[in-house]
């Protein structure tokens, strides 16, 4: 059997090969496996080790000469399939350096180790070349493989490619001009510019990447995962760096808007929370052109279409949920309940009261601490304030009695600037006081709490859905056919529903009070527009 490889001829491996089966007086039938490699790891990409084998199995090879056993496979698992055939069906192996006997324990110990070398050397071999290959790319050296689009490779290095890199810059430029990605496809198609890929066309995600890549500014970055070290390789540059920079916050604001609408396209304030009455199911939403609705999936019609449920519920009855519900109006109503509970909910009310009473004796405490600083400046800054009076004072009897040279103009708008200085720090600390002053007067904790929920109706669609995240528990839906209505049981986190205040003495509310706990759950009945089943529920 022989192979192309390394130093050693085909002519020589078969020559050497025939030479045996003379000296043996055998006959021969030789295998050129060509240019097959015995790195590759599938017998089934070797046809000719595969009719080999299967002659081998027939029992017409009985002797087999290779030029050295690593010629067989250098795969682990290849090399043990051959040698049990081999083994198994007695045949005797040569090689360059003699004959080797499977059934020779020695012989097989033997070839276990020439086998288990050469995969040891394999290894070298491509650690090596992995090695060389980042100190290449180190040195400036393209990795290999085809050059990004619009550069070519020339001696190994990337050099531009003009008749690309025009387009490249074109790209650029229509994206930073405004225009699309479809837009800058439609131009290169039109213009017959092909990708390098086997593709003829643009694809959107082509086009995205070059408008990404920082090889086009003039580096990229090379990664050994291996030695998990980086090189930051140099690139001719292609595009400027404004250029660049501004299409990437371009593409950037674009992915963000898309993001955006994307979430708002989908946003269901309550489906999370809906469950079906009627069924357990966690009910669905749909946002559709015309109409908007919740609906349980499980529903009479889309059950008869599902041919694949099995389920606990029997064949073509489905849920009796058979009404969905108009987003709209469904979020409308329960929102406005939730508010309205809330805003009456004792227990909430006495929760925000004692947050409130907790940071007033928290800020009381620090403003104890601000007054008594205040005290202090001021103190130093009307010390300041009878100084530069009496220098004043001092100055303007020394004109009087001519005692003074020089421009006593510029010196008395000098002393004027310091006390104005003085008088305005002083009035500073006053209205500081003030403030301190005001900020301890008694805070209405009950208007402040309602105004608090009252608030919430100004909140963005995240913001409200976040709101109940913190209140809700779930939402349960039924639906009564005979009244055609829909009921929704909302089901809080806390018995907040009807709660009330006890006084520990009824005719002094000062001496305290406790909170009775109400219910968890409040209804609210959603009546069936008339003729309002929109489409597709
Ligand atoms: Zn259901």
């Amino acid at each position: 059997m022989v192979q192309s490889e390394d130093g050693t001829s085909l002519d020589t491996q078969k020559m050497d090969g025939i030479r045996k089966s003379v000296e043996l007086d055998f006959d021969h039938v030789v295998w050129n496996e060509g240019g097959k490699s015995s790195h590759s790891s599938d017998i089934e990409t070797r046809p000719v080790l595969v009719d080999l084998l299967s002659e081998i199995e027939k029992g017409n090879v009985k002797h087999l000469y290779v030029y050295n056993t690593d010629r067989l496979s250098r795969n682990d698992q290849t090399w043990s399939i051959i040698r049990w055939k081999l083994k198994s069906n007695d045949v005797v192996v040569y090689t360059n350096t003699g004959r080797i006997d499977l059934s020779n324990p020695l012989d097989d110990l033997l070839m276990g180790l020439l086998s288990e070398i050469s995969q040891y050397d394999n290894k070298i071999r491509t650690e090596r070349s992995r090695r060389g290959k980042f100190f290449k790319v180190q040195q400036g050296f393209y990795q290999g493989g085809p050059p990004p689009y619009g550069y070519k490779n020339e001696k190994k290095r990337l050099v531009e490619n003009p008749e690309e890199s025009q387009w490249v810059r074109k790209m650029y430029e229509m994206y930073l001009n405004g225009q699309s990605v479809h837009e800058i496809r439609r131009l290169l198609n039109q213009n017959q510019v092909t990708p390098r890929r086997k593709k003829p066309y643009w694809s959107l995600g082509s086009i995205n990447k070059i408008l990404r890549n920082t090889i086009y500014v003039g580096w990229y970055d090379y990664t050994d995962k291996k030695m998990g070290e980086t090189v930051c390789v140099e690139t001719p540059v292609l595009v400027d760096r404004i250029t660049w920079d501004s299409v990437q916050t371009r593409i950037n604001k674009t992915q963000e808007r898309k993001h955006q609408i994307n979430r708002s396209k989908h946003f269901y304030l309550l489906r999370d929370f809906m469950v079906c009455g009627h069924c357990g199911q966690k009910m669905s939403g749909k946002i559709g052109a015309n109409n908007h609705f919740y609906y349980c999936p499980r529903k009479e019609r889309n059950w008869v279409k599902d041919d694949n449920y099995e389920g606990t519920w029997d064949r073509g009855r489905g849920c009796s949920m058979v009404r969905s519900l108009n987003i709209g109006r469904t979020d409308q109503i329960v929102w406005d309940s939730i508010l309205k509970i809330v805003k009456e909910s004792k227990t909430l009310r006495e929760q925000y009261r004692q947050e409130v009473l907790r940071k007033v004796t928290k800020s009381r405490e620090k403003s104890v601490s601000i007054s008594k600083k205040l005290e202090k400046s001021r103190k130093s800054l009307k010390k300041d304030l009878r100084e530069v009076e009496q220098t004043i004072a001092d100055f303007e009897t020394s004109i009087l009695l001519k005692r003074h040279s020089g421009d006593p103009e510029q010196i008395r708008e000098k002393l004027n600037q310091e006390l104005e200085l003085v008088k305005e720090k002083l009035s500073g600390v006053d209205q500081e006081e003030k403030h301190l002053r005001d900020s301890q007067r008694w805070v209405n904790w009950l208007d402040q709490f309602e105004n608090d929920v009252d608030s919430k109706k100004d909140y963005s669609d995240e913001e409200k859905k976040e709101f109940l995240e913190g209140v809700l528990e779930k939402i349960v839906v039924h639906y009564d056919k005979d009244q055609n209505k829909h009921s929704l049981e909302i089901e809080f986190n806390l018995p907040i529903v009807q709660d009330e205040l006890s006084y520990l003495n009824p005719g002094r509310p000062i001496d305290g009070w406790e909170v009775l706990e109400g219910s968890s759950r409040f209804v609210n009945e959603l009546p069936v527009n008339q003729g309002g089943r929109p489409r597709g529920s």
